[in-house]
């Protein structure tokens, strides 16, 4: 995909970590960045199966809401001994309320019912570039590693706190901002992405 140079891009995402996260992964290229918090947009409902599928509906509802260009993200965690849960279900397992003490006591007390020691997990990330003349880009970006109880860590945000990357000892709720935004499943994502749309600079 090609964009001209201060092309208005939306994100579609009123989730303010991950509007943070996705504006630090464009600042390098001459595009005008939005976000879903800056447009009267109602979220849609996500009713994919996939990362992917999801991501694809978000990025649409907003390029149909707004006319412009939208990146969207969907991503979450999976666990291993939960049969993936609660993967595309994670902001939904913690509630309305976006309560994530209540999403991390959810896999604690589920992982506990399974009496299993296998906290292996991944967190996965789907972005979905659309552009209004329909083009669209597709990526997904992954990042293994294991859970850890209680939670560690204030920074970050939703799962962070009990979520070690593999070769790391401390969890993303410990580790720096600009350190997870480098390693992270949205990095690993963008990094795929990058390779499929161009800025043009002199337009
Ligand atoms: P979505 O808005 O449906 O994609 O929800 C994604 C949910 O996955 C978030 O609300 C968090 O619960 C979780 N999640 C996704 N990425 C991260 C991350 O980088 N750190 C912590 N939790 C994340």
């Amino acid at each position: 995909m090609k964009l001209q140079k201060n092309t208005i891009l939306v994100i579609a995402s009123h989730n303010l970590g991950k509007v943070a996260e996705i504006r630090e992964l464009f600042k390098e290229f001459p595009l005008m960045i939005k976000d879903a918090n800056e447009f009267d947009l109602k979220e849609p409902e996500e009713t994919g199966t996939t990362f992917a599928e999801n991501a694809l509906i978000k990025a649409r509802a907003v390029v149909a809401a707004t006319g412009h260009t939208a990146i969207s993200d969907d991503s979450g965690l999976v666990v291993f001994a939960l049969q993936g849960e609660p993967g595309i279900f994670s902001a939904r397992w913690a509630l309305d309320a976006k309560d994530f003490n209540f999403g991390i006591a959810q896999i604690e007390k589920k992982l506990k019912e399974a009496g299993t020691t296998d906290f292996t997990a991944k967190f996965v990330c789907a972005l979905a570039l659309c552009a209004p003349n329909g083009e669209e880009e597709i990526v997904e970006g992954e990042v293994f590693g294991r859970l850890v109880f209680p939670a560690r860590g204030t920074k970050g945000f939703g799962y962070d706190p009990i979520f070690i990357a593999d070769g790391m000892m401390q969890t993303y709720g410990e580790i720096e901002s600009k350190l997870k935004d480098r390693i992270n499943h949205r990095a690993v994502a963008f990094d795929k992405l990058k390779k499929l749309f161009s800025v043009n600079e002199s337009s």
